[in-house]
C-alpha cells in the first residue's frame, strides 16, 4: 500500500509522488488548510491538504485523532520559516491529493504526547495505544537488535539454540510455581518452568555441549520490586568448562552487545568476592560507580556503655558499620529525618549519625546526638578509621549482619543518587566465592544459587561445614543490578544427594521430585556449567529506562494481573469438571 514511511521523507524526496500509510497523530484546520501529521512506525510526517483537491479536503476535514489512512501526495520542501528543525521530516511536507480511509478511532483513553499523566492501569489496559509511542517503539527495537547479537555471538560460538519444554514439572529457583492442571491425569498438575536449569543440564549428559535458548521464565513471587511472573532469560549452558571459561563466554558476550549497540567499551570486568562485597558494599550486587563504602568498627565499640553499638559489636551475627558521606555536613536535620525513615524500611531502628563540622577543634567542632555515649577513644577511632574530615557526615549501622547490610547498603545507594556522586556511567564486575548455603528463618539451609551448584570442597568437607562452604557460582552485576548469575554444576550423583541432604529434601523426596535428574547423572555426565541473564532487565539497563515493564510488551501489573486482557480469570464449570478441579474461595 505504502511507497515510503512517513518517518523516512527527507529533502532529497522533493517532488516525487509517495503514497503513505498511518494514524492521524494530529490534526489542525488553519484557515483553509488542513493540516494532518500523519505517522507510523519510522516517524512523523506533514501532510497538507488545500481546498484545490475538493474531494481529498472534504476527507480530510472529517479525519480525527488515530483514524488509518493511505494518503498520495507530492513532497515540497517548506518555506524557508515554517521548517521544523526538531522533526526529522522537518524541511519538507506532503501535498495530499488522495486520501483512503481505512478505519475510523474512537478518542484515545490518552493523548500519546500525554501518556505519563495516565495511570499505570490505562496504560496497560490500552497497552496497544501505549506502543504507539516512538518512545515504547524504540525500546522494541533495541531489544530486537539485542537478541539478534546476542543469537549471533553465540551462533558463532558454537552454541546450538534448543527450546525445553514449558509444561514440566517444579525446577527449584526459589519461587513458587505457576501449576497447570492435567485433564489427562486428574488431580495430577504440571509446573510452568522457574528457569530451564535441568533441562539444560540433561543437554549435557546428552553431550550437545554448547546449549542457548532465549527462554520464558515463570516465578510466582510477590512483585514487590521491579519483576514480573512471565520474564526472558539468556540461558547458557556449556560442557568440559571451569568458572574461567563460561564468564570468559559470557564476558566477551556482554562486552560484544555494549560495544555493537550503545559503543560504549566496558573493558574487563573486575571479581570481587561475596564476602567482600557484603563487608565494603553492604550489597551482593554493589554498584561500583558509587564511591561510598561501610567500614567496620565492631571492635572500636564493643566495650561503650551505649548497648545500641555494643550490643551488636558483640553479637556473634551483629554488625557495627560506618558510612562516611564527603560534604554531608549540609544534610538538613529533614533530609536525616527521611534518611531515617528510609532505612527503617530495612528494619534498621534509628540512624545514628556524626557531622564533622571542624576537624581540628577535636570534640567540640563535632556535632551529634550520640557524642555523650561514646567514649574518646571511640570517636577518634571512627574519625581515623572512616578518615572523616571537616565537612563530612558519618552515618551509623547497628543491628544483626543482615539488617545493617540491607539498610546502609540502600542507603548508600541512594544518597549516591541524591548527592550525585556517581563517578562514571558504567560499572561491571563479577561477583564470586558466594557461600553454598544461608540459613533460612526456620534455621533451615537454604541453597544461595539453586541446589544444582557445586561446592568449591569435597562431599566431605561441604557435610561437615555446610555454613561456611563456598560454591562455584558467579553472578555478572552492572551498575547496582544483577544481570545475570550461574555455576559450575554438580555432575556427580552423590554429591547431589548429599546437597539434597543438607537442604533437608529426604532421599524419597529426592527421588520423587528429582528422580529424572539423579538417574542422569548415572549415566555419564560431564562437568559442566553455565549462567543465564536477564534479557528484560539488561534491555532496561542499556535503554537508561526505570521499569522492565517498558520493555516487555504485554507485561502484568505488580499484582500480577492484565488488565487488558483480565487474565487471570474464572473458567466454566464444564472446564473445571473436565479437569477434575473444583474451587474453593478463601473466604473474605
Ligand atoms: N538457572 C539459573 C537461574 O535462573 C541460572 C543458572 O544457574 O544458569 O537463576
Amino acid at each position: 500500500m505504502r511507497s515510503h514511511y512517513c518517518g523516512d521523507l527527507r529533502a532529497s524526496h522533493q517532488g516525487e509522488t509517495v503514497t503513505l500509510s498511518g494514524w492521524v497523530h494530529r490534526r489542525r484546520d488553519h484557515g483553509g488548510v488542513i493540516f494532518i501529521d500523519l505517522r507510523d512506525r519510522a516517524g512523523l510526517v506533514q501532510v497538507v491538504f488545500d481546498p484545490q483537491s475538493e474531494a481529498a479536503f472534504a476527507q480530510a476535514d472529517r479525519l480525527r485523532s488515530e483514524y488509518v489512512v493511505t494518503v498520495t501526495g507530492q513532497v515540497r520542501l517548506r518555506e524557508e520559516n515554517l521548517r521544523n528543525p526538531r522533526m526529522l521530516t522537518g524541511d519538507i511536507e506532503v501535498l495530499g491529493t488522495e486520501i483512503t480511509l481505512h478505519n475510523t478511532a474512537d478518542t484515545p483513553p490518552f493523548e500519546l504526547d500525554e501518556y505519563s499523566q495516565a495511570g499505570e492501569e490505562v496504560r496497560l489496559k490500552y497497552r496497544y495505544m501505549d506502543l504507539r509511542r516512538p518512545e515504547m517503539l524504540k525500546g522494541f527495537q533495541f531489544r530486537s537488535k539485542l537478541t539478534s547479537a546476542i543469537r549471533r555471538y553465540l551462533d558463532d560460538n558454537g552454541f546450538l539454540d534448543v527450546e525445553t519444554p514449558i509444561l514440566t514439572k517444579a525446577t527449584p529457583e526459589g519461587a513458587r510455581d505457576y501449576l497447570v492442571p492435567s485433564r489427562t491425569y486428574p488431580g495430577s498438575f504440571f509446573a510452568l518452568p522457574q528457569s530451564p536449569q535441568l533441562f539444560k543440564q540433561l543437554l549435557m549428559v546428552a553431550g550437545f555441549d554448547r546449549y542457548y535458548q532465549i527462554a520464558k521464565c515463570f516465578r510466582d513471587e510477590d512483585l514487590r520490586a521491579d519483576r514480573q511472573p512471565e520474564f526472558t532469560q539468556i540461558d547458557i549452558e556449556a560442557s568440559f568448562v571451569d568458572e574461567k571459561d563460561i564468564m570468559g563466554i559470557a564476558e566477551a558476550m556482554v562486552r560484544g552487545v555494549f560495544k555493537e549497540l550503545l559503543d560504549v567499551d566496558l573493558g574487563d570486568f573486575p571479581s570481587m568476592p561475596y564476602a567482600e562485597a557484603m563487608r565494603r558494599f553492604g550489597s551482593d550486587k554493589p554498584d561500583l560507580r558509587n564511591p561510598l563504602e561501610l567500614v567496620d568498627i565492631a571492635d572500636l565499640l564493643a566495650n561503650v556503655e551505649f548497648k545500641v553499638f555494643s550490643g551488636p559489636a558483640n553479637a556473634p551475627k551483629g554488625r557495627v558499620a560506618a558510612l562516611k558521606v564527603p560534604g554531608g555536613v549540609t544534610l538538613s536535620r529533614k533530609d536525616i529525618d527521611d534518611y531515617t525513615k528510609y532505612v527503617s524500611i530495612y528494619g534498621a531502628k534509628g540512624l545514628a549519625y556524626i557531622k564533622v563540622n571542624d576537624i581540628d577543634a577535636g570534640e567540640e567542632g563535632l556535632q551529634s546526638p550520640i557524642l555523650k555515649f561514646l567514649t574518646p577513644e571511640a570517636i577518634e577511632g571512627i574519625i581515623s578509621r572512616t578518615g572523616a574530615t571537616t565537612g563530612d557526615l558519618i552515618f551509623f549501622g547497628a543491628d544483626k549482619a543482615s539488617i545493617v547490610n540491607e539498610a546502609l547498603g540502600a542507603l548508600r545507594v541512594r544518597l549516591g543518587h541524591d548527592l550525585e556522586l556517581l563517578t562514571c556511567d558504567w560499572a561491571p564486575l563479577w561477583v564470586v566465592d558466594f557461600p553454598m548455603f544461608e540459613r533460612d528463618e526456620e534455621g533451615r539451609l537454604a541453597a544461595i544459587h539453586h541446589p544444582f551448584t557445586q561446592p568449591a570442597c569435597s562431599v566431605e568437607e561441604v557435610k561437615a561445614n555446610p555454613e561456611t562452604a563456598l560454591s562455584r557460582a558467579y553472578d555478572m552485576v552492572l551498575n547496582g543490578t544483577e544481570l545475570g548469575g550461574g555455576s559450575i554444576r554438580i555432575h556427580d550423583r552423590a554429591m547431589q544427594a548429599a546437597i539434597f541432604e543438607l537442604l533437608g529434601i529426604s532421599a524419597e523426596e529426592a527421588e520423587e521430585k528429582f528422580g529424572f535428574l539423579l538417574n542422569a547423572l548415572k549415566y555419564g555426565a560431564p562437568p559442566h556449567g553455565g549462567l543465564a541473564f536477564g534479557l528484560d532487565r539488561m534491555v532496561m539497563l542499556m535503554m537508561g529506562r526505570d521499569s522492565i515493564r517498558d520493555v516487555i510488551a504485554f507485561p502484568k501489573t505488580q499484582t500480577a494481573s492484565c488488565p487488558m486482557t483480565h487474565a487471570p480469570a474464572e473458567v466454566s464449570a464444564a472446564q473445571l469438571r473436565e479437569l477434575a478441579l473444583g474451587i474453593r474461595k478463601p473466604e473474605a
